[in-house]
């Protein structure tokens, strides 16, 4: 598979560094508020990486974090914790706030057919781990102890800005609108490892450490899980592309200061959902929920399908008016499926299998090209095969996409009226169909007459013959 990698700014061939699995790890939601589907969108283009490489036979072992400490409402490490600003908005406590968005994340993937990765770990699991990594660094000089707080020395690195040729005074948060510059930082872009008490005197979660009482900043505890659970060579770490910087840029840092070797092969950044006003934020209180949608009537499967449609790779806008586009080719797709008969004479034609799946993964291997995915998945129904190698396929297909394809139309065809199920009759209205297609219309003919004499008239529609008695 050829998958872009941020880091290169190239595509390039994704080889593990170890045959057998693929590490992989994602960075997790801020609990302080629900997901918004634009974040949803990046967590079901990871889903469909990650099953795409299994698809692809390798094992893979995914990780995410849970961020429910540390994460500030200005990514330049200034404003208050966004966890307790979640708390104060529910008079809640943090804890109850971390559990009770945490849990409808997982509930939403759960509805969008988004995996679970292998490990999930909430950031306050792990705060010796960062306290030890924070003294490595500051051993070996890469973090420096100032106004009660530790921080990153970017000076101490080669190269900062890995993904991009930003120009530093672009980034100097200082001169940003509303932001407070930090005093204490020696560099503009050095972050905070550690923050104490003496920063922020209401952080509910604090924990001792050498450096006084305090919690830890965002970005260590990504570094942190990465290296518990996945050890110090990654194949892909994922996110939004937000996180690339500062985020990823600060995790780089000091992975690689902590490490001393390159941390991570290939960057996987998914473009926003943008909205016609903008992007979708969830700071600022509006934006969309998959229980918003469902309110509308809309199938959480349909979001899915409709950012499938497009590439990972580029921004996408969502209107109502895109997503019911998207929906109506759903459910085009799926009647088209329920016609498929599963019962059907006759058994896979596996040449013609392989052919279908070549071109699946003809599109997938172009650096996820789900858009071409999709258009396979059109060219099996369109393709000159019996049923059963039409659902095969779809089946296989479907493993990657998730949209649940067979059993919405399995949902459809046992949802039709128990006359519209009666073999003898469904029989006849599939060799009528077969004759029709072969261009016998006197067989075809003859067989309307035939269930003409018995009482029963047939309905063409465009998702096949349907029948009445008369
Ligand atoms: P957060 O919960 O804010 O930490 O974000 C969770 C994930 O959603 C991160 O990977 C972000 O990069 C990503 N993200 C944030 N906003 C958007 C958006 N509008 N579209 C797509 N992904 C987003
Ligand atoms: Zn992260």
């Amino acid at each position: 598979m050829y998958l872009y990698n941020s880091l290169t700014r190239k595509k390039e061939l994704f080889v593990p560094n170890h045959p057998e699995l693929v590490k992989m790890y994602t960075c997790g939601p801020t609990v302080y508020h629900y997901a918004h589907i634009g974040n949803l969108r990046t967590y079901i283009m990871e889903d469909v990486l990650e099953k795409y490489l299994r698809y692809a036979g390798y094992k893979v072992k995914r990780v995410m974090n849970i961020t429910d400490v540390g994460h500030l409402s200005s990514d330049g490490d200034t404003g208050e914790d966004k966890m307790l600003k979640g708390a104060k908005r529910e008079h809640k406590t943090v804890m109850e706030i971390a559990k009770m968005y945490t849990d409808a994340f997982f509930e939403d993937c759960r509805k969008l057919n988004i995996k679970r990765p292998d490990v999930v770990e909430p950031a306050t699991n792990c705060i010796t781990d960062y306290i030890q990594i924070i003294e490595t660094l500051l051993e070996k000089g890469y973090a420096y102890r100032a106004g009660g707080n530790v921080y990153f020395d970017t000076s101490k690195l080669e190269r900062y800005f890995v993904f991009n040729d930003f120009n530093a005074e672009d980034l100097d948060v200082g001169v940003r609108e509303g932001v407070e510059e930090d005093l204490n930082k020696r560099n503009k872009n050095d972050f905070v490892l550690w923050f104490t008490q003496s920063k922020f005197e209401d952080q509910a979660l604090k924990w001792d450490s050498p450096w006084g009482v305090g919690y830890p900043g965002w970005h260590i505890e990504c570094t942190a899980i990465s290296l518990k659970h996945l050890g110090e060579d990654m194949d892909i770490h994922c996110g939004g592309i937000d996180n690339a910087f500062p985020h990823h840029t600060n995790e780089i840092a000091q992975s690689e200061a902590f490490l001393g070797h390159k941390w991570v092969n290939f960057w996987f950044h998914v473009l926003h959902l943008n909205t016609n006003s903008g992007k979708m934020s969830k700071s600022t209180g509006e934006f969309l929920t998959v229980s918003l949608l469902e309110k509308k009537g809309y199938d959480p499967l349909a979001y899915r399908f409709f950012c499938l449609q497009s590439h990972y790779r580029k921004n996408l806008v969502f209107s109502y008016e895109n997503l019911d586009n998207a929906v109506l080719a759903y459910n085009k797709l799926i009647d088209k499926i329920t016609a498929l008969d599963p019962k059907a004479d006759g058994a896979v034609d596996e040449e013609m299998l392989r052919e279908l799946k070549q071109r699946f993964v003809k599109g997938m291997d172009a650096d996820l090209n789900t858009s071409l995915a999709i258009t396979a998945l059109y060219d099996v129904l369109k393709a000159k095969t019996n049923d059963h190698t039409k659902l095969a396929a779809i089946a296989d297909f479907d493993r990657v996409l998730g949209l649940n394809l067979l059993e919405a139309a399995d949902a459809k065809r046992a949802a039709q009226p128990e006359e519209e199920r009666d073999p003898e009759i469904e029989a006849l209205l599939a060799a009528r169909t077969a004759a029709k297609k072969e261009k016998n219309f006197a067989e075809a003919d003859r067989i309307r007459d035939e269930l003409k004499a018995r009482g029963i008239e047939i309905i063409d529609t465009p998702h096949g013959p349907r029948w009445k008695r008369i």
